[in-house]
């Protein structure tokens, strides 16, 4: 049974997977620990967290050295709190978290965690800090158990039932025919969107890590499953640093810090009634077009 954990065939399966499904980058988040060993510099040392904050600092990047995306942003999302991005669609929001993890790493300006720059920290520490749960959480072959340990490899049995606990998930899974055990992915159970979003959560809580990114789904659960999701990420923000892509107008109001970001730049920053009270502000006009529909914010 070890041996289904080794990190090689696990990576080959889910390269398989990965070939029938749309490949995503989205995906790759959860498994930051199976990111390929890609180079440190020599002098990197491990990342040392104090209160995780992580600060952007006239960040410049693009995905070609022909398109500039982001055009020097500048912002702190303070430890423990939640900071929460909003703004119109290619605005930067996922480029800017792709940025945390060094997925990318910035043309110029700096990404700072607790005052080092990450650059210059070794990628295993980095990502050993951050766990993330994205819009379409992506479910391996294998079992639940699996789906869960796949946060942390070393997550013992315990760990993960905790960590499913916390996630407002261990009731539906002992509902299943064969509990923790019960296989998942494409040859296994059918779950709700909800339920597996919140394997997803427990996936990140296993991994205990103190920085959280959370790209917030768009598509509408029915009200009891948004209910379970919602108390679930509710756990998982407790105490992190969390950087939102933030969907929900509930997400946005209950923000420790609102960025509106508008063509790669950081065009407002503030707590939602600052923002919300401006005249004429971005997000007073996005504000007051969100809010009347309502539809993703149960
Ligand atoms: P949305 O809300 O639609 O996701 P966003 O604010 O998150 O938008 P980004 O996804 O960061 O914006 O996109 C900013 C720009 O970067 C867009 O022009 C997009 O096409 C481009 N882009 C995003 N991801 C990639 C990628 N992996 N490779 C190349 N270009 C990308």
């Amino acid at each position: 049974l070890l041996m289904a954990y080794d990190p090689a065939k696990r990576l080959a399966r889910l390269q398989v997977s990965m070939e029938r499904a749309v490949v995503n980058a989205r995906m790759i988040y959860e498994i930051l620990d199976l990111q390929p060993r890609q180079a440190d510099r020599a002098d990197a040392k491990p990342l040392a967290i104090s209160d995780a904050t992580v600060a952007f600092q006239n960040v410049r990047f693009g995905y070609s050295e022909t398109e500039t995306i982001l055009k020097g942003v500048s912002f702190t999302a303070e430890g423990g709190k939640t900071t929460a991005l909003v703004g119109p669609s290619g605005a930067g929001k996922s480029t800017v978290i792709n940025l945390i993890p060094r997925f990318y790493d910035p043309v110029e300006g700096e990404i700072l965690i607790d005052g080092q720059d990450i650059a210059h920290v070794t990628k295993q520490s980095l990502r050993n800090a951050i766990a993330y749960v994205s819009q379409q959480p992506y479910l391996f072959e294998g079992t639940i158990r699996d789906n869960i340990r796949y946060g942390r490899p070393d997550a013992t049995d315990a760990d993960i039932e905790e960590a499913a606990r916390h996630a407002y998930a261990h009731d539906f899974i002992l509902a299943q025919p064969l509990g923790y055990d019960t296989p998942v992915g494409e040859n296994g159970v059918t779950l709700s969107g909800g339920q597996r979003q919140r394997l997803s959560i427990a996936r990140a809580l296993v991994r205990n890590a103190p920085i959280l990114l959370l790209d917030e789904a768009t598509s509408a659960l029915d009200t009891e499953s948004e209910q379970a999701v919602q108390k679930a990420l509710d756990e998982a923000m407790s105490g992190r640093t969390v950087v939102v892509i933030a969907h929900r107008l509930s997400t946005v109001v209950r923000a420790d810090k609102i960025i509106v970001m508008q063509d790669g730049q950081v065009a407002e920053e503030g707590t939602h009634e600052a923002l919300a009270g401006r005249d004429n502000g971005l997000y007073a006009r996005l504000n007051s077009l969100q809010a009347p529909a309502g539809s993703t914010d149960k």
